[in-house]
């Protein structure tokens, strides 16, 4: 899986793919990425890329030329190319899973009051909110979605750990306890110390249902969203 991310902070988004389990899948080629700075596709001596929005208005919109530069030497036009925006459709589980069977992803991120329409109009294949409230740029947005994709690639954690995750079957995850028995005078459910696997299995599906129906009911009348 290739992605490739358009930022005018580069820094932001190559910590990320230098620490932990993402560096990890990188180094044994299950990842490999392109981190690439708007700015260096600006021509003008300044190197600008943001200017006002016509109609006025507060605030700077990305120019339409460098984003335009940047993402013709991305390929983007061979790739899936999405644009991180409070505007867009919202961002789920089951998308993640579809995003992990693309081979090559380009992710726009936005600044300021976001980019130039036209960008959208000739680029972008699908416009991603990670959520109903608005960041100030765009990378965190495009790491939460590169960050949902890759863990579900072939190699990168254990499948087993996947399985049951909150989601899953439409239910949220059931609650999760590790060692001590007993934490300022809260024990450890009896049933998880029992070794009695039918029975802690049982204990997990109801508890998966309880958890929903409390945070998420909506869940539980649908498919999955
Ligand atoms: N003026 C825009 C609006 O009201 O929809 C908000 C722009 S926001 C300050 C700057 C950039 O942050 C956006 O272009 C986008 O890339 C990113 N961003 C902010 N909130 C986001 C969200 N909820 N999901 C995805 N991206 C977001």
């Amino acid at each position: 899986m290739r992605f490739k991310v358009l930022s005018l902070f580069p820094g932001i988004v190559e910590a990320y793919f230098t620490t932990s389990i993402m560096a990890r899948a990188v180094d044994r080629g299950v990842v490999s990425y392109e981190n690439i700075d708007i700015r260096d596709y600006a021509r003008d001596r300044h190197r600008t890329c943001d200017d006002a929005p016509y109609g006025g208005g507060a605030g700077m919109v990305l120019k339409p030329e460098p984003l335009a530069a940047a993402l013709d030497a991305a390929g983007a036009e061979r790739a899936l190319t999405l644009y991180l925006s409070p505007s867009g459709r919202p961002f789920s589980q089951a998308r993640a899973r579809e995003l992990a069977r693309e081979s090559d992803i380009v992710l726009i991120c936005g600044r300021y009051e976001g980019i130039d329409q036209r960008i959208i109009d000739l680029y972008v294949d699908e416009e991603i909110s990670i959520g109903d409230y608005v960041l100030s740029s765009g990378e965190i947005a495009a790491l939460v979605v590169i960050d949902a994709v890759y863990r579900l690639l072939d190699g990168v954690i254990r499948p087993e750990s996947l399985e049951e995750e909150s989601f899953d079957g439409g239910f949220l995850e059931y609650p999760q306890y590790t060692r001590p028995e007993v934490f300022r005078g809260l024990r450890v459910p009896e049933i998880l110390l029992s070794g009695h696997h039918r029975n802690i299995t049982r204990w997990r599906a109801e508890q998966r249902v309880l958890k929903t129906r409390k945070f998420r009911p909506e869940l539980l009348e649908g498919p999955e969203g």
